[in-house]
């Protein structure tokens, strides 16, 4: 196809503005999927991505589209995840891209995730269509969401266009903004050594690992030999596509196409996102820029509820990081849970989505110890270490300063929800760096420590806000704070899967928080059990679970038979799945409870 006829565009949005909804109707409206094969949401393919509503991987779809002027077009979109784990995703699918929809929920209006994913699109320099959607709904109100997009984004918006994703109003109208309004790829030499960039690349149960590829110069085909310049390894391409959104394979692609080739590569990890791909015989004079990794910033122990299924979820955590570059893993023993794996993410929500892949696609049953972040720390000999365990902890001794990562978050909140988010950044050492106005929302901009925001906070900004805050977040850097690791003893013995790394100022309440959970949890013994949070030899909080009295059953006052004997079966059940501390025994649910954050 002629570079002048195609135009490459990603759509970009707060989460639930209707991106995928949009992206249905303009496969449908182009002609690219029958009645028939047209299900909600053709693009969010993942079952957890269905479930939850939401977009976790960006998918690709290429669309022929004849012009109210009679040209023929090909456009080529780009889904993008919402989220701000996924925010490495959204980049790397615009910097294939010349242009971007923006899709603002008309009744909604600018949400936190609207502005980073709209600077990111700005900072790659694509230009951009406002598109405001949702305007069937009565609470619809484009005028002031327009004038909202002017102030807040600083964007042009004057001629936005206003369409119903739903009901397909006005679809047509983004189809020719996309071709009048947004620029064409320039025109690269089809004859020149390939130049194409890797966008991304995931693993397919009958292809081994598909590439996207964006082509800058030369032409990709089927049977060519290539190399990927930032690996050196070479391929034979085995087959070269374009999905419709279904793959479908073609001759080849030329310069400004995006499409997907397949080159028997057996890893995700070989084919880096980012990469260069050329000729094995005649390569391209330079790479591409690539991407900025992405990195883990989240980790977290997880271990199977039944020891026997240790070997099922390494063989699960293998498959999964066959499929996610950006998931990493290593083993982990604890005393307190046994064999398990410590695994880093990209964020809260990325860990929620592999626990519940591996519990639900692969069937283990997981426990997940409390998420840390990377501290550095400085040894007083001058050696400086990632710690992202607590149990690695070096002894304080040693210890001449821990510095934490910090963040900058962005909240936008209605105006009278706008005390309890201050209090709740407050609460967790944030610092106020901006408060502004956009209409009757306040955009908060705080500095935070990222530990105080992988504890619950997402969940505490949406009972305080009942839901209406939008928050986003970029990692700025590492500072030393005062910091400790708190232990948790129980009858004098430390449980390793239950320390953690909190700042002094808050240890007390995360301690007496952990004990006073403790002690509903732990079964009563004959004897006084002391649970203790403690700092190095000192200890902070203390709760005691008192000695049981010899008849079990005394507990259930009045004669009911039934739930005595019910009561008795539960801890015969309950005796297979304890752990040893000492003379203590603790059921293996009282640490999966005592570790889930409420
Ligand atoms: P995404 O998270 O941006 O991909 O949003 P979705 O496309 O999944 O849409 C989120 C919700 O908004 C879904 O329940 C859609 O049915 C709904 N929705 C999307 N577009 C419209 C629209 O134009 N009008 C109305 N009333 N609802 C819409
Ligand atoms: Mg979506």
């Amino acid at each position: 196809t002629n570079p002048a006829n195609i135009r490459n565009f990603s759509i970009v949005a707060h989460i639930d503005h209707g991106k995928s909804t949009l992206a249905d109707r303009l496969i449908q409206v182009t002609g690219g999927l029958t009645e028939r094969e047209m299900k909600e949401q053709v693009l969010d393919n993942m079952e957890l991505e269905r479930e939850r509503g939401i977009t976790i991987k960006a998918q690709t779809v290429r669309l022929d589209y004849t012009a109210r002027n009679g040209e023929k077009y090909v456009l080529n979109l780009i889904d993008t995840p919402g989220h701000v784990d996924f925010a490495y995703e959204v980049s790397r699918s615009l910097s294939a891209c010349e242009g971007a929809l923006l899709v603002v929920d008309a009744a909604q209006g600018v949400e936190a995730q609207t502005l980073a994913n709209v600077y990111a699109a700005i900072e790659v320099d694509l230009e951009i269509v406002p598109v405001l959607n949702k305007i069937d709904l009565p609470a619809a109100e484009p005028d002031r969401v327009r004038a909202q997009i002017e102030d807040v984004i600083g964007i042009e918006a004057h001629d936005a266009l206003e369409i119903s994703a739903k009901t397909g109003l006005g679809i047509e109208d983004v189809l020719e903004a996309i071709v009048h309004r947004l620029p064409a790829p320039p025109a690269g030499d089809p004859d020149a050594p390939l130049k194409a960039l890797l966008v991304d690349s995931w693993y397919d149960a009958y292809l081994g690992v598909i590439c996207l590829v964006r082509i800058h110069e030369g032409t990709l085909k089927k049977g060519m030999r290539v190399r990927l310049m930032g690996t050196g390894a070479n391929y034979n391409v085995d087959g070269v596509g374009v999905f419709r959104p279904t793959k479908i394979n073609v001759d080849s692609l030329g310069p400004g196409e995006i499409g997907f080739l397949n080159a028997s590569i057996k890893q995700v990890r070989d084919a880096r996102v980012g990469d260069t791909i050329t000729e094995e015989k005649r390569p391209t004079s330079s790479m591409l820029p690539g991407f900025k990794p992405a990195i883990p910033v989240v980790f977290c122990g997880l271990f199977p509820v039944d020891a026997n299924d240790f070997e099922d979820l390494r063989d699960a955590v293998e498959r999964l990081a066959l499929n996610d570059a950006s998931f990493s893993f290593e083993m982990e023993t604890s005393a307190a849970l046994g064999f398990g794996f410590r695994c880093g993410f990209l964020g809260l929500l990325h860990l929620e989505v592999i626990r519940e892949r591996l519990e639900r696609e692969y069937d283990v049953d997981l426990i997940t110890t409390a998420p840390s972040v990377i501290y550095k720390i400085k040894m007083t000999d001058g050696e400086v270490i990632d710690l992202h365990n607590p149990a690695d902890m070096p002894d304080p001794v040693r210890i001449d300063t821990i510095a934490e990562p910090w963040i900058k978050a962005t909240i936008l909140v209605p105006d009278e929800y706008l005390g309890g988010v201050l209090k709740l950044c407050e609460d967790r050492r944030g610092i106020q760096k901006e408060l502004t106005y956009a209409g009757s929302r306040a955009m908060l901009v705080y500095e935070l420590p990222l530990n105080e925001v992988v504890f619950d906070f997402y969940d505490r900004l949406k009972s305080v806000t009942k839901g209406y805050a939008s928050f986003d977040y970029q990692f700025i850097e590492h500072r030393e704070g005062d910091l400790v690791k708190m232990s948790i003893l129980v009858n004098e013995e430390p449980v390793d899967a239950l320390s953690m790394i909190v700042h002094r100022a808050r240890a007390e309440m995360r301690g007496r928080g952990m004990c006073e959970k403790l002690k509903d949890l732990i079964p009563r013994h004959m004897f006084k059990i002391p649970i203790q949070a403690a700092i190095g030899g000192r200890v902070i909080a203390r709760e005691t679970l008192s000695a049981l009295r010899k008849d079990v059953t005394a507990k259930c006052y009045g004669g009911d038979a039934s739930r005595k004997r019910k009561l008795l079966d539960k801890q015969k059940a309950g005796k297979k799945k304890m752990r040893q501390f000492g003379r203590v025994e603790i059921p293996q649910e009282a640490f999966i409870a005592a570790l889930k954050m409420d």
